[in-house]
């Protein structure tokens, strides 16, 4: 293990800040793993082991129907194809290749068009879309949404988030009721969700999610949704999909993975909490640092330590604390987005009690203080 960072000269890495993708993003269990090395150790008939897997989930969770893809990028890129191309086979190769006279434009709630590492128009863009904005910068409503609609218009796309607007948005039920009234399909974004079920029963028709995120898979991405739509998504394995395949062993890891995921218990708050306890203790203890659980603020179930370091008593900027512990010989990341008002926050989820130590002991040696 240790000699991989060895051989490429690579940095070992606490990662305290969630599911990253600049890191990782998680750590497939043992059973996953299994599945990623059946996967690749085997011979499959691929056209069969796409569409029974895809079965398999649907299955699972109670839905028509399902398609692993390689991630959700890839996911958004497929939908938005498909529900351009439907069943026009000369579509479907000469996509980007020859004027798109089909309905092709996206419309997306403006607040949507975030950039969640890459920019969803990008991905929109791929899939031979053209995106739409609807309402402001702070606010859509179901008829900003409704007004932006015209017969060019080929789907509704929702982006379900913490990286959005999140104040006046149409919620996801609204965006079905306008989808319906004008016959059109919603696709809804919710890579990072931990809910497999929510989206399809409110009523959108395609939904995706990340397969490394919440479901803690491989590299991979799940789309699921009405029959018809996902036959349409299916097929782009013969147009733009071939440029973003999905390997045998993504295919039978995340299918493990969503199985496994339904069946586990999920690392309840509480402990979450308990895990945190010595940690927070070792903290509170240095002078002008300060530790307390914190609520995720998108209202998942998930608590965290959030680290208050005052300025006026130590001297140092919570923001070069932050970059100072990436730079040690084992690089740590936090959750920084309030790093300016000297709070940063620990995602406990993916670090075992002896790196917490490790984080507490860094960060005491770092503002210079002995140990007790
Ligand atoms: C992470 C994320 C994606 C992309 O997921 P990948 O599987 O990395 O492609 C798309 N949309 C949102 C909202 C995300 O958070």
């Amino acid at each position: 293990m240790s000699s991989i960072y060895k051989k490429y000269d690579l940095k070992p890495v606490i990662n305290a800040s969630g599911r990253m993708t600049i890191l990782g993003v998680s750590t497939p269990l043992p059973e996953v793993v299994a599945a990623v090395n059946l996967g690749l150790t085997h011979y499959f008939e691929m056209q069969d082991l796409v569409d029974k897997t895809g079965a398999y989930i649907a299955g699972l969770l109670a839905v028509e129907s399902a398609v692993v893809v390689s991630c959700a990028s890839a996911g958004i890129a497929q939908c938005v194809a498909g529900v351009i191309i439907q069943d026009d086979a000369d579509l479907l190769l000469n996509l980007h290749a020859k004027p798109t006279l089909v309905p092709c434009e996206i419309v997306i709630p403006k607040g949507h068009n975030v950039n969640y590492g890459a920019p969803v128009a990008t991905m929109v863009a791929l899939g031979g879309g053209k995106v739409v904005e609807a309402g402001w910068a702070n606010e859509c409503s179901s008829e900003q949404l409704a007004a932006v609609i015209t017969p060019n218009t080929a789907a509704i796309l929702y982006i379900k988030s913490h990286h959005t607007v999140q104040k006046s948005m149409l919620t996801v039920a609204d965006a079905v009721a306008v989808a319906k009234t004008h016959g059109l399909p919603l696709i809804v974004d919710a890579a990072a969700e931990e809910d497999l079920r929510l989206y399809y029963q409110l009523g959108a028709d395609l939904v995706i999610y990340s397969g490394a995120k919440a479901i803690e898979g491989p590299s991979s991405g799940l789309v699921l949704g009405r029959e018809k739509y996902v036959a349409w998504v299916k097929k782009q394995s013969k147009g733009i999909g071939r440029a973003m395949k999905v390997g045998k062993e993504g295919i039978l890891g995340l299918t493990c993975a969503i199985e496994t995921f339904l069946s586990r218990e999920q690392e309840s708050a509480d402990q979450m909490v308990n895990k945190m306890q010595g940690f927070m203790s070792a903290l509170n203890a240095i002078s002008g640092v300060s530790a307390k659980v914190v609520w995720d603020g998108a209202g998942r179930d998930i608590a965290r330590t959030e680290i208050y370091f005052d300025h006026d008593v130590l001297g140092v900027k919570a923001t070069e604390v932050v970059a100072a512990l990436k730079c040690g010989e084992i690089a740590i990341y936090f959750r920084e987005y309030k790093a300016n008002e000297g709070k940063i926050e620990v995602d406990v989820r993916s670090v075992s009690t002896s790196q917490l130590d490790v984080i507490s002991q860094q960060i005491r040696q770092l503002l210079q203080e002995k140990p007790q």
